[in-house]
């Protein structure tokens, strides 16, 4: 991977205090993202996608034993990082509703020692273009547009102080799908025009799929597995990951009748009392004792990425589907032979 943008490495954010509840809704995250790189952040609700791009961003707080971007080490507390921009799955959260839409774009540059208001409003309508709406909308407000719309002002909004790092935060869930194609064309045309890396948060697989070039996969606050895409889609190495692809939809008749659908038992347990050991252990088919005392480490994957994971005891994991295949379809068995 060339020089990292972004190198993250153990970062911690935890909520509560005193005698209350705290809840780790990061646990030890490691992740990096090379410029110019799209990396898919996925899993489901409450896993701690969104908190872990928070945390990046120090709008909530987090430690890291290392955290750099852009080459410089990040201080502990910040509100914002220059270079790194939200786009947050409510345009609404960074679209003043009473605010005329130019002035909302422009509000990142209001102290900046280089604009003044003739050079900010040239700003807004170079952005506007940017994001293929026209210079006159600067003058309307956010509840004028649709969907779609807005989440293209908030995306020239975000891209207002020249970010080298977007955090789209489930920026297409809440839009229809032919919206949220363009909204996705939007950010990979970006991505190649300005040379801006994405971290794409999303649950619709099918899209990360087709917008990353890595992935990592997110349950209760901890990775589980990252790699190439094509690796991880096809040759997945986690048990999670191998239940998450197996509830993507198949096109294909006959790839949906060869394959298993895989039903995770309950929801994900509360992070406020996670399990012991593998924090995936109360809900997965492959689970050994081991997996209820010991977290697994994260190791390396033959053909790229990390699994973290007990069922791969050498030094390099393989798929998931060579471990399945020289054991028994039995789950106990195969508990006890692996
Ligand atoms: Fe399942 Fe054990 Fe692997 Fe966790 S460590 S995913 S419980 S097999």
């Amino acid at each position: 991977m060339p020089d990292p943008l972004l190198e993250v490495r153990d970062l911690h954010v935890t909520f509560g205090r005193g005698r209350g509840p705290r809840v780790h809704a990061v646990n030890g995250v490691s992740l990096d993202i090379a410029a110019g790189e799209c990396v898919g952040l996925v899993g489901e609700s409450g896993s701690g996608k969104s908190t872990f791009a928070r945390g990046l961003l120090g709008l909530v707080p987090g430690q890291a034993t290392h955290l750099t971007f852009d080459g410089t080490e990040l201080a502990p507390k910040r509100q914002g990082v220059p270079g790194m921009a939200m786009v947050f799955q409510d345009p609404y959260s960074s679209l003043d509703p009473s605010m005329r839409v130019g002035d909302s774009i422009a509000e990142p540059l209001w102290h900046h020692p280089d604009h003044n208001r003739r050079t900010r409003a040239a700003r807004v309508e170079e952005l506007l273009a940017l994001v293929g709406s026209p210079a006159e909308h600067a003058s309307r407000y956010p509840h004028e547009f649709s969907g779609g719309q807005r989440q293209r002002l908030a995306i020239a909004r975000a891209l207002a102080s020249d970010p080298k790092l977007l955090l789209c935060d489930e920026a297409v869930s809440a839009l229809d799908v032919s919206t949220q194609n363009q909204i996705v064309n939007l950010l990979l045309r970006l991505q190649r025009e300005l040379g801006v890396s994405l971290l794409f948060i999303a649950h619709d697989l099918t899209l990360v799929r087709a917008v990353s070039t890595r992935v990592a996969v997110m349950y209760l606050g901890r990775i589980m597995e990252t790699g190439p895409v094509r690796r991880l889609f096809d040759m997945p190495s986690h048990p999670y990951t191998e239940a998450l692809l197996s509830a993507v939809p198949v096109p294909d008749p006959v790839g949906r009748e060869s394959r298993r659908r895989i039903l995770l038992k309950g929801d994900p347990p509360d992070p406020a009392l996670p399990p012991s050991g593998c924090p995936f252990h109360t809900r997965c088919q492959y689970q050994m004792p081991v997996c209820t005392e010991v977290v697994p480490p994260e190791i390396p994957v033959a053909g790229g990425g990390t699994v973290a994971c007990h069922l791969h005891s050498g030094p390099i994991a393989g798929p998931l589907s060579a471990i399945s295949a020289s054991t028994s379809d039995d789950p106990v068995e195969r508990n006890a032979t692996v």
